[in-house]
């Protein structure tokens, strides 16, 4: 149980500079790499407890509330995947182009509820603090490693913008995916 009273009635938080035992969801690390593999697909990290737990997502986000994206859970990537950009070699496994489409920040906007146990549940809703993807979104499990990306309902939701096509290069080199592809051959 975390408990920030003991720190308060120890300071007199008027008279010194030391932070305020204000409580805040912690933020955590997302990834979203758009991969041109054997079909084109956006894996979608989300860092939990030291992992980056991932999905990997045919259709790519939307920004629609009426769009229900298939995402199915792929195993965990350790958190320096998340900074990788480039070409994985023919013959293994994911071989085809890899490039940072967006990054950021998310947080749990359940927050009775850990992310391990959310995880658990099969429901997850989290806001998005990305270069490209803001605002809430649910991901929701409805067979074993099937889930769904669904858009929430708030100002940056939107039916009519395709951010997929409106952000073809990297948020990590700038660079395009043909870029990223010949400069590894
Ligand atoms: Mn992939």
């Amino acid at each position: 149980m975390s408990d920030l009273s003991n720190y308060e009635k120890k300071r007199n938080l008027q008279q010194s500079k030391e932070p305020k035992a204000t409580k805040r969801a912690s933020s955590s690390k997302f990834v979203i790499q758009k991969h041109d593999a054997s079909h084109l697909h956006y894996d979608f990290l989300i860092a939990v407890d030291g992992v980056y737990k991932s999905w990997a997502i045919p259709k790519g986000p939307s920004i629609s509330t009426k769009h229900k994206r298939l995402a199915v859970q792929v195993e965990d990537h350790p958190l320096s995947y998340g900074n990788f950009e480039g070409v994985i070699p023919k013959g293994e496994y994911g071989a085809g182009t890899v490039m940072v489409w967006d990054r950021g920040t998310y947080r749990n906007l359940k927050k009775e509820t850990s992310m391990k146990q959310c995880l658990k549940n099969g429901r997850i809703e989290i806001f998005l603090n990305g270069k490209i993807l803001k605002g809430g979104f649910a991901l929701v499990r409805f067979r074993e490693k099937n889930w769904l990306l669904i858009k929430m309902k708030d100002d940056y939701a939107s039916d009519s913008k395709n951010l997929l096509t409106s952000n073809p290069k990297s948020v990590k080199s700038g660079k395009t995916m043909s870029q990223i592809q010949k400069e590894k051959s």
